[in-house]
């Protein structure tokens, strides 16, 4: 089979697309002919090393659903062309924190795509613990853009218990996880600002889209001259600072990348006087992809996307995470 494959010593210029042996599946996994797939940061950071890779070379990719072509025979109630997404995070359903639902944590886990071969190819190989079957009626670039964009984003505002009534500002409003995060704090009954340079991110429901200087006086606007509730800022090294800043007294600030860089200031006093909460978050339980994938089947979220690549142009589709230009989100179609 056809594969994004990459090897030692890692970096975008050591994947190339090749023929790889056709993959064997044991009693417990599903093999998918992967439809699409999405490309997230994490996909590049993983290539580029800086993040745990087994097997190597390696077949990247975290986010992807497709048909499924063969199961193993002790795998129940998934069978032969069922459509499926892939909860990204292997577990071992038996530690404290999986037993607690918190799947995402576990202590011997870590991310397909990273720790196992993932979905840049024209099949994979996955546990059946991690396929999560979707509904017809769902289209592939919504059901593929919900194991790591759509999921991070709403992770982050439940862990951040976002209230009807409340202002969330986003920052990288038009990003994989921004544009899901604007789209269900709207669900959620939040007010949003939106940090962007995109005009079409008030089309997916933002109260106001502004620069980041600009935040102070958009949340003027919308919130009668109080700071926000929630700020989300995946951004990093670039905008913490300023983002803690916009926070009102009591206010939840959450953090899950740091595309600028994994280091920021911020003013002690500032966070102890307003008694502001610092949240972190990765990735979402196998709960959550659940009710998104009612969600996305709604039409209540849906993907901005910007382009769409063949499997053969995946260092294309990868380069293209960090282009000026970029505007929505970026898709890999396998298998349509
Ligand atoms: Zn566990």
């Amino acid at each position: 089979m056809k594969a994004a494959l990459v090897d030692k010593p890692f970096g975008l210029d050591r994947l190339s697309v090749t023929n790889v042996p056709d993959l064997r599946v044991s009693d417990e996994e599903v093999k998918i002919k992967v439809a699409y797939a999405g490309i997230n940061p994490v996909d590049y950071f993983i290539i580029s090393g800086s993040r745990a890779i087994n097997p190597v070379p390696h077949i990247p990719g975290t986010e992807f659903g497709g048909y499924v072509e063969e199961v193993g025979s002790k795998v129940k109630g998934i069978n032969k062309g069922d459509r499926v997404i892939v909860y990204p995070r292997i577990f071992d359903g038996i530690c404290d924190l999986c037993l607690s639902g918190k799947e995402h944590l576990c202590r011997n886990g870590g991310l397909i795509g990273g720790i196992t071969n993932g979905g840049f190819a024209e099949y994979a190989v996955v546990r059946y613990q991690n396929v999560i079957k979707i509904p017809n009626n769902l289209n592939w670039e919504s059901a593929v853009s919900i194991p790591v964009a759509a999921l991070t984003a709403f992770h982050a505002l439940i862990e951040a218990d976002v209230k009807p009534g409340e202002t969330v500002v986003i920052v990288g409003a038009s990003g994989n996880t921004g544009q899901f995060a604007v789209q269900l704090a709207k669900m959620m009954g939040a007010k949003v600002v939106a940090i962007s340079s995109k005009p079409w991110v008030k089309n997916i429901g933002a109260d106001e889209v502004v620069s980041l200087n600009q935040a102070l006086n958009a949340l003027q606007r919308v919130n009668n001259g109080r700071f926000a509730d929630v700020v989300i800022d995946s951004i990093g090294s670039k905008t913490v600072e300023r983002s803690v800043k916009l926070l009102d007294i009591g206010g939840r600030f959450v953090t899950f990348g740091a595309l600028t860089g994994i280091s920021a200031r911020m003013t002690i006093s500032e966070v102890y006087s307003k008694e502001i909460k610092i949240i972190g978050v990765t990735g979402g339980t196998r709960k959550e992809m659940l009710r998104l994938i009612e969600i996305a089947s709604k039409n209540e979220i849906r993907p901005i996307i910007w382009k769409t690549f063949n499997l053969d142009d995946v260092k294309t589709a990868i380069n293209s995470l960090f282009s000026r230009e970029r505007n929505g989100r970026i898709l890999l179609k396998i298998a349509g």
